[in-house]
């Protein structure tokens, strides 16, 4: 396989990944390659452990192993020097300020690489980052509106609008797409699209629609570990796989649900 320098593309590595909680292996010994330009899915039944990767890869719980993102070690940096270092994520519930309209919650959010004596709302006019941001996620006529009043789908945008003024260059993603419209999926997704090819994007996702779709490639998580890995169609040939997750999950794909 070419490596991910010779490609010229941003990449994060991942060896030996492993999080004991004392003794239980929620994360155990994976290793996984992730390339800027791919959304990559990442898969597997409750308590596989893909939320548990994404929390020590973002420094929330402690973890062994390696973790290298451009000659950093990941595992050795602290959580708001993850960030700093361009990694950021959304979490399986939101995290938006209610009461803060949805500029309030973008500054805020891009507030992580302004000096600390430049203080929020402090400043006149909007910041272009932020514009962008705005229009990308596709918030700007809702800009002056509590994020309290937003539509589910809107929120989770919102967030990813939080990761894009963070410059966020590796964007995990936690079940974003759960509980949206099919239309609003379809608009998540287009957004993960236009957004994902100057990133690296990892996404957590059950609806395998929704995966179908979008996914460029598919990592299974079971018991911990890496199950398989492939296109969804490889993946959806894989016995193992289909012995521990897809088999409900595929029925469904046959039936168009
Ligand atoms: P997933 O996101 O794939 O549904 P999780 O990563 O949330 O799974 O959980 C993986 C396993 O780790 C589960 O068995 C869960 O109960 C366990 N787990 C998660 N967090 C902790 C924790 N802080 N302490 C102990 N066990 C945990
Ligand atoms: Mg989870």
């Amino acid at each position: 396989m070419t490596a991910p320098d010779e490609l010229g593309v941003d990449y994060l590595e991942v060896r030996g990944l492993t999080v004991d909680f004392d003794g239980f292996k929620a994360v155990d010994d994976v290793d996984l390659t992730l390339l800027q330009g791919r959304l990559h899915f990442l898969i597997g039944p409750n308590g596989a452990g893909k939320t548990t990767l994404v929390d020590a890869l973002t420094g929330l719980v402690p973890a062994t192993g390696l973790a290298r993102y451009r000659n950093r070690d990941l595992l050795a940096l602290k959580s708001h020097q993850i960030v700093r270092a361009g990694i950021g994520r959304t979490f399986q519930t939101a995290t938006v300020f209610e009461q803060l309209s949805v500029l309030q919650n973008l500054d805020i959010a891009g507030g992580v690489h302004r000096k600390a004596w430049r203080m929020p709302f402090a400043r006149r006019g909007v910041p272009d980052y932020v514009e962008h941001a705005l229009e990308t996620i596709g918030l700007t006529d809702l800009r002056d509106r509590p994020a309290g009043i937003l539509a589910h789908g809107q929120k989770q945008w919102l967030e990813i609008g939080m990761l894009l003024v963070q410059d966020a260059k590796v964007m995990f993603l936690d079940e974003t797409v759960a509980g949206m419209s099919q239309e609003e999926r379809e608009a998540t997704g287009e957004l993960l699209r236009r957004i994902g090819q100057e990133r690296t994007t990892v996404i957590i996702e059950h609806d395998m629609n929704f995966v179908r779709s979008f996914a460029d490639v598919v990592t299974v998580m079971h018991a911990g570990k890496v199950l398989a890995e492939g296109s969804l169609a490889e993946i959806q040939a894989d016995a193992r796989v289909q012995e521990v997750y897809l088999g409900r999950a595929a029925t469904a794909i046959e039936e168009g649900v």
